[in-house]
């Protein structure tokens, strides 16, 4: 089986090495690392460039990283822009304290580089999920990833009508909501991701932990997981245009 890991903080996980080693062995042939600043930006791009044609740098502003440094993080960005496969982690989180009005400039922005640059877009839409669609979907925007999307099914069904993915985490063993959209997306518009670090009922994931991912969403879709691999391997190399 072939796996890819659609969404890592590679920069958080520790022993690196030894779990890119670890992900290798358990079918992972590549892995998606997202920044959430410049900062971590820059250690993505590095991270990437020791793992060529396996870890593929994705180049992001958090909506939790937030201050008053958007210009420079978007000068960052566009100026190594030829260097990521997609922009990501960005989006909204109204839930977090980042003031909306400047989560909605920085999201604009970002957008604007993914429609000028055509890269896709790995989107956080953490209670926007509404406002998260219809900026991507008004900007016109034609390849985005909703990750572990787990809002309401309207909205999910018009992400999926405008044939965005939504990407599922392990957290599809337990979390009702995240359960209920996996159930509702057909695996065609699928993606595999771990968000390692993130921790799950108190374990820390990492990018092997994708077949924890994969597990769920198998069972969950009453399908077997050779076939979950194959068409979520399939779509992660058509979103993000890259060979696996
Ligand atoms: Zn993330």
């Amino acid at each position: 089986m072939k796996l890819v890991d659609c969404h890592a903080h590679l920069e958080e996980v520790p022993e690196l090495d030894l779990e890119i080693g670890r992900a290798r062995a358990n079918g992972v042939e590549a892995i998606i690392a997202v920044g959430s600043d410049k900062k971590s930006n820059e250690a993505v791009l590095r991270i990437s460039e020791n793992y060529p044609n396996y870890i593929y740098p994705a180049l992001g502003l958090h909506p939790w990283n937030l201050r008053d440094q958007i210009d420079e993080e978007i000068q960052f960005i566009e100026k190594n822009i030829e260097r990521c496969i997609a922009l990501g982690e960005v989006g909204l989180d109204f839930k977090y304290q980042t003031p909306k009005d400047l989560q909605i400039k920085a999201f604009a922005r970002i957008l604007d580089l993914s429609q000028r640059y055509d890269k896709p877009i790995i989107v956080h839409s953490r209670w926007a999920w509404r406002e998260a669609f219809e900026m991507v979907q008004g900007a016109g925007i034609k390849r985005a990833v909703f990750h572990w999307y787990s809002g309401p099914l309207d909205v999910l069904r018009e992400i999926l009508a405008h044939e965005y993915y939504l990407s599922a985490t392990p957290a599809a063993e337990f979390s009702e909501a995240h359960r209920m959209a996996i159930k509702e997306a057909p695996l065609e518009r699928l993606l595999l991701e771990t968000d390692s670090p993130v921790k799950y009922r108190g374990v820390a994931s990492t990018p092997s932990h994708v077949l924890k991912t994969l597990k769920a969403v198998a069972k969950l879709k009453g399908v077997a997981e050779t076939e979950v691999a194959e068409i979520t391997t399939k779509n992660a190399g058509k979103v993000f245009g890259i060979k696996i």
